[in-house]
């Protein structure tokens, strides 16, 4: 432990020099993660950005964008060669074909470069011309960050929380039958490890698609490019008390140990560690839509997630971070085309809510951080209907299953964040007052003029936030 713990800071000192040199005397680099659960809205976001940042006439929100100080946005190869390509010219075409589609969603980590020739502003404008600044944007799935928790307990002590959790839960019998029966003291084969493994794999899809949260190890749920290896094929079991060299329960330690080194340190050394800015996305909208137990349970993955972004919470973390820190942190709850803007400041709200608990406890040290409420690609028009005599307010679009214009009201958020946050904690099942409906819609036709990115909201809020301050 202490060796690699060694080994990982010196690589980071070795780093840190090497960004200052290249920013002080060449083109400054800004790393901004994009990360968020499954299905958070993480490709559309990238897609749209860098779209709204080529093409700049839906951005005023961005300074540099309105004070005409951009003179191009391109991209360009990226600087790590061994990191996959975030697919932006094929999610754009899904998303601008005369019969939009919504592209494939974030399976695994991946990166783009965009470069941005931009003029300074105030005192600096006459001195100097204008500079290249790269913007390095790295999509990771935010259940990766879960597996924070893993790294400061031994396989045992995971294992052992683990069981206790699953307990609690009806649809994890079978694994659990199965755990207590294995014959964890006798030599290990292969088959045995495999059937643990993806009979406990189904209980932690069984558990998202219940809405929990905290499930690990996070890459089970997302493998990526690692899926049916070794480090992969695991599963928790009961304590041994002196458990035999070549036992099952050895062998499941084993490649835990092994998971923790070449799965979770590598993402987090290498991606993690050297991100400037940060986007967090929520899909708050679709909690609220399940329900209070679904967002009680956002609520407190949320707080598991954002545990990554405060160092001085893990060992490992501090080691790693040593002398380097997120310096922004953007929480945005995602599709708010789907609510009229006059909610729009409620959604901000719950946003805000939701992440409080995490924030007040360190304010990730000292990271400036934000709530707001976007849409990376606004799929839906608004409009005023009366009903019952009542004027609501609606939002209208294509509804993806039926390809069919409809007018939808999703239902009034509580002037109140607390209101909805309280009643999740609390553990009702049902929303008292209201029922908060969601349509899926999907994108629009969309037909843009020269120089213009796809329709947003707040988009350009968002980049200003994250950006604007080193543009
Ligand atoms: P990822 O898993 O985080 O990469 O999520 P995606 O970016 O693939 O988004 C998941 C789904 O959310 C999309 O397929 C869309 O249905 C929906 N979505 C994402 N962003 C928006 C948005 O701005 N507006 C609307 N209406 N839907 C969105």
């Amino acid at each position: 432990m202490i060796i690699s713990s060694l080994a990982d800071s010196v690589t980071r000192g070795f780093e840190n020099i090497g960004d200052a040199v290249s920013g002080a005397l060449f083109e400054p680099v800004i790393r901004l993660g994009v990360t968020g659960l499954s299905r958070a809205g993480k490709t559309v976001f990238i897609t749209s950005l860098v779209a709204n940042l080529m093409d700049r006439g839906r951005i005023p929100g961005l300074l540099a964008a309105s004070e005409g100080r951009i003179s191009a946005a391109f991209l360009q190869p990226q600087p790590d060669d061994t990191v996959p390509r975030f697919d932006y010219e094929t999610h754009l075409a899904a998303l601008t074909s005369p019969v939009p589609h919504w592209p494939d969603s974030t399976r695994a980590v991946s990166e783009l470069r965009l470069s941005i020739r931009v003029r300074p502003a105030g005192l600096l404008a006459g001195l100097t011309g204008p500079r290249t600044i790269h913007i390095d944007i790295v999509d990771y799935p935010g259940e990766w960050l879960l597996d924070l928790a893993l790294m400061d307990k031994s396989y045992a002590e995971w294992a052992e929380g683990v069981l206790q959790a699953m307990t609690r839960r009806t649809d994890t019998e079978s694994f659990l039958a199965m755990a207590r029966a294995a014959e964890a003291n006798d030599t290990w084969n292969e088959p045995a490890i495999k059937a643990l493994a993806e009979s406990y794999t189904a209980t932690l899809h069984s558990g998202r698609e219940a809405g929990l949260s905290g499930l690990t190890p996070g890459r089970f749920l997302m493998p990526g490019e690692m899926e049916g290896s070794p480090a992969l094929t695991f599963a928790p079991l009961p304590p041994v008390e002196r458990p035999a060299r070549r036992s099952l329960w050895r062998e499941m330690e084993r490649r835990y140990t092994a998971y923790k080194r070449k799965v979770v340190t590598p993402f987090f050394r290498d991606h993690f560690a050297r991100i400037d800015r940060q986007v967090v996305l929520v899909d708050a909208l679709g909690a609220i839509h399940a329900g209070p137990p679904a967002l009680a349970d956002l609520q407190r993955t949320m707080t598991d997630i954002l545990a990554a972004f405060r160092p001085g919470s893990n060992a490992f973390l501090s080691r790693l971070f040593t002398g380097r820190r997120v310096e922004r942190i953007l929480f945005a709850a995602t599709k708010a085309d789907h609510l009229h803007h006059k909610q729009h400041a409620r959604l901000t709200g719950i946003i805000e809510a939701l992440t409080r608990e995490a924030r007040d406890r360190a304010d990730f040290s000292g990271a400036v951080t934000q709530g707001m409420s976007i849409a990376a690609l606004r799929a839906t028009v608004e409009e005023t209907r009366t009903h019952d005599g009542r004027s609501l307010n609606c939002v209208r679009g294509t509804l993806l299953e039926t390809g069919r214009q409809a007018a939808f009201y999703p239902g009034e958020l509580p002037d109140s964040p607390a209101k909805l946050v309280n009643a999740a904690r609390d553990g009702s099942d049902k929303w008292l007052d209201e029922e908060y409906r969601i349509m899926k819609f999907a994108p629009a036709v969309l037909d843009l003029k020269p120089g213009e990115g796809p329709p947003h909201i707040r988009l350009d809020r968002a980049a200003q936030f994250l950006l604007g301050d080193r543009l």
